[in-house]
């Protein structure tokens, strides 16, 4: 259920629908759109009547959401969501590209990496310090360590970080570091994960499973929003299928579904989604062509020696020849391609 307050409702107004919320053993989440302030309920919500919510003063409308996701649902917020990281602005009608390794390996490695995708004007830096392998005995990532170069990569040299948070044990370690914390997708329906992402302040992208339909990654991300936490980046990194001649099948069709049902932003993650380096191209730009917001693509400046994702993985030169095409894409779909840094070359 999410109740419509009017355009002058107060903040004492608010507080008194909350405490009503409350008295009815439902929570409360304020949802602010920029014309309308929205308070959407989760809890047991069939047994209550609208009624008792429109003898408030300051509730305007009463309406049921007929989801199994609510908070997540573009009933309960039709404008799109638009998640702010110092300066930069995610969803809407900005187009943002995430990239960076696969995982850390050295200090060297990454700050190679960082450097060339510095002086492309990129400002989102990926790389994971903590790896979920399908092998036990495969590169499992330097963990700590890692996140201590990260957090040198963001001082040094300004960039924003996003990794991996692959338990619940390690994911205050990697919010400190993180200004975007990625759950992956072998973690999608880790549901003590999600709920103690739900109460970080940090925005999360979250990665469909690989099995997943797109209804189990919207109620995943539900449960993240239902902590409070409402920065969440759904994104798309290709699903199971009986295809061999790639390593996954890059659902394309879930960007304009899920852009309808969510007001949460959508990105492709094309290297995960193929698999195969010199086929990402095309599904970049097939993914902004859908309407993704951005994407996160894995670049390697070796990729021959690479300890994870090699295969999948962008030289930083065939990178840049990607944002190029990017930027003329990008207004074609009404996008504006925001890289967060003044671009040198390129
Ligand atoms: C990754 O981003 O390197 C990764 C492991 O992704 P996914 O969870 O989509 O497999
Ligand atoms: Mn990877």
């Amino acid at each position: 259920m999410i109740l419509f307050l009017k355009l002058d409702a107060s903040e004492k107004d608010v507080e008194k629908v909350k405490e009503k919320v409350a008295s009815l053993g439902c929570t409360p989440h304020l949802i602010y759109g920029t014309e309308k302030l929205a308070i959407a309920l989760t809890g047991p919500t069939t047994s209550l009547d609208e009624e008792e919510f429109l003898l408030l003063d300051s509730v305007q409308e009463v309406l049921r959401i007929s989801k199994k996701y609510k908070l997540v649902s573009r009933e309960a917020k039709n404008e799109d969501s638009i998640i702010k990281i110092d300066g930069l602005e995610i969803g809407g009608d900005n187009l943002t590209v995430i990239a960076g390794p696969c995982s850390i390996e050295s200090r060297q490695q990454l700050f190679d990496i960082a450097g060339s995708l510095k002086e492309m004007g990129i400002r989102l830096f990926r790389a994971g310090a903590y790896k979920p392998r399908t092998s036990p005995y495969a590169f499992q990532g330097l963990k700590e360590k890692g996140l201590e170069y990260l957090a040198d990569i963001k001082k040094e040299l300004g960039m924003l970080i996003v990794t991996e948070a692959k338990d619940t044990e390690t994911l205050g370690l990697v919010a400190e570091v993180s200004d975007i914390v990625q759950i992956g997708a072998r973690n999608m329906q880790n549901f003590s994960l999600l709920e103690k992402a739900g109460c970080i302040e940090k925005p999360v992208l979250l990665k469909r499973g690989l099995s997943a339909s797109i209804e189990d990654l919207l109620m995943s991300a539900e449960y993240i929003l239902a902590q409070g936490n409402f920065d969440v980046i759904l994104c798309e990194r290709g699903i199971r299928t009986f295809e061999t001649y790639t390593r996954n099948t890059l659902d394309l069709n879930a960007v304009p579904v899920i852009k309808k049902l969510s007001h949460l932003p959508v990105f492709v993650d094309p290297s995960h989604g193929i698999g195969i380096w010199d086929k990402v191209p095309a599904m970049s730009m097939g993914a902004v062509a859908c309407g993704a917001d951005g994407l996160i693509i894995e670049v390697h400046n070796k990729p021959n020696e690479a300890l994870s994702d090699g295969f999948q993985s962008l030289t930083p030169k065939n990178f840049e020849k990607v944002l190029s095409k990017l930027s003329q894409l990008a207004p074609i779909v009404d996008k504006k391609f925001v890289r967060g840094f003044e671009v040198k070359s390129c």
